[in-house]
C-alpha cells in the first residue's frame, strides 16, 4: 500500500475521488478511501510495482509521522532487478527504518537486509506479545566484570534469576554438564551484584514461544516494539555452546532523537 502518490507535481495523502501517479513506476493510482482500511494509494488492477508491499496500518503512519515528510517513503530502485522499493522512512545520513507489523518470509526479510546498506527494523510486537515472556533483568551481558563467567542459557524461561557459570569449569566431554553455577546472590559475584543494583534495568532475558526466528537472526538491528514508552533491541552475547540472545532498553524518545537529528550537520 502506498501512502504518498504524485498529484500534479505534489506529493500527497489520498483523497477520495483523487487521481495521482505513482512516484516509483509512473503508473496511475486511485485513492483508496474506505471506512475500514487505512486510508491509501493503490494501483490499478492491484498489482503494486514494489514486491515488498505491506498492508499500512495506524502503528506505522505514527511512527513515520515522527520523521520529516521528504524522508517517508523514499523510493530505491534496484539496479539489476530493475524493481521498485519504497524505505518507510530514509535519513540524509543513508539509515533506512522500516516498520514492520506483519511477519516475513526469510527470503524476503534477507533480501532487504542485503539491499538497503544500513537498515533498521522496528517491529510491531503487539501481536505476539501474548508469546513472548521477559523472564529476568539481567547485569549488561557485555559487562567486563562478567568476562570469565557464560550464561546459562534458560530455554524453557523457567528460571527466576540469571544463572552463570565459569567459562574455564565448563567442560563439553560430549555431554552438556556444568561444574557449578552461579546466580548473582553468590559472592563470587558480589561485583557484578553491586554494578547491577546501581543501574537501571536496561537488559533482560526473555523467552518467545512461537517466535518469528528471522527477527533473531537478522544481521541489521531489530527493535521490538509493544506499544509501551520503551523499543527492545535484541542483541546477542557470543559464547559456548550456546549463544545468549537478550534484550536492550532503548527510550523510544533516545532512539527517535538519534535518527531524527540525523538532518543535523
Ligand atoms: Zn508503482
Amino acid at each position: 500500500m502506498i501512502r504518498y502518490a504524485n498529484v500534479d507535481g505534489q506529493l500527497r495523502e489520498p483523497v477520495m475521488g483523487l487521481k495521482g501517479i505513482c512516484p516509483g513506476c509512473n503508473k496511475s493510482l486511485i485513492a483508496k478511501c474506505g471506512l475500514i482500511k487505512i486510508h491509501h494509494w493503490a494501483h490499478k488492477g492491484r498489482i503494486d510495482c514494489d514486491p515488498w508491499w505491506e498492508h499500512i496500518t495506524q502503528w506505522h503512519l505514527d511512527w513515520q509521522n515522527n520523521f520529516a515528510p521528504e524522508w517517508r517513503e523514499v523510493i530505491f530502485q534496484d539496479d539489476r532487478s530493475g524493481e521498485i522499493h519504497r524505505a518507510d522512512i530514509h535519513t540524509p545520513k543513508g539509515v533506512t527504518i522500516e516498520f514492520q507489523h506483519s511477519p516475513l518470509s526469510l527470503k524476503e526479510f534477507e533480501s532487504r537486509n542485503t539491499f538497503y546498506k544500513k537498515l533498521i527494523w522496528v517491529v510491531n510486537a503487539q501481536p505476539f506479545e501474548e508469546y513472548f515472556i521477559f523472564t529476568n533483568a539481567t547485569p549488561n551481558p557485555q559487562s567486563p566484570l562478567l568476562a570469565n563467567y557464560n550464561f546459562v542459557v534458560d530455554t524453557k524461561g523457567f528460571a527466576k534469576s540469571p544463572r552463570f557459570y565459569i567459562k574455564d569449569e565448563y567442560k563439553w566431554n560430549g555431554q552438556k554438564r556444568l561444574l557449578r553455577s552461579f546466580t548473582l546472590e553468590d559472592h563470587e559475584l558480589r561485583s557484578v551484584a553491586e554494578e547491577y543494583g546501581k543501574s537501571k534495568k536496561l537488559y533482560w532475558l526473555f523467552n518467545w514461544n512461537n517466535k518469528r526466528g528471522e527477527w533473531l537472526k537478522s544481521g541489521a538491528p531489530v527493535f521490538l516494539d509493544f506499544g509501551n514508552e520503551s523499543l527492545y533491541l535484541i542483541r546477542q552475547r557470543q559464547q559456548e555452546p550456546t549463544s545468549l540472545l537478550y534484550l536492550q532498553v532503548v527510550g523510544k524518545k533516545d532512539f527517535l532523537a538519534k535518527y531524527v537529528n540525523q538532518a543535523d550537520n
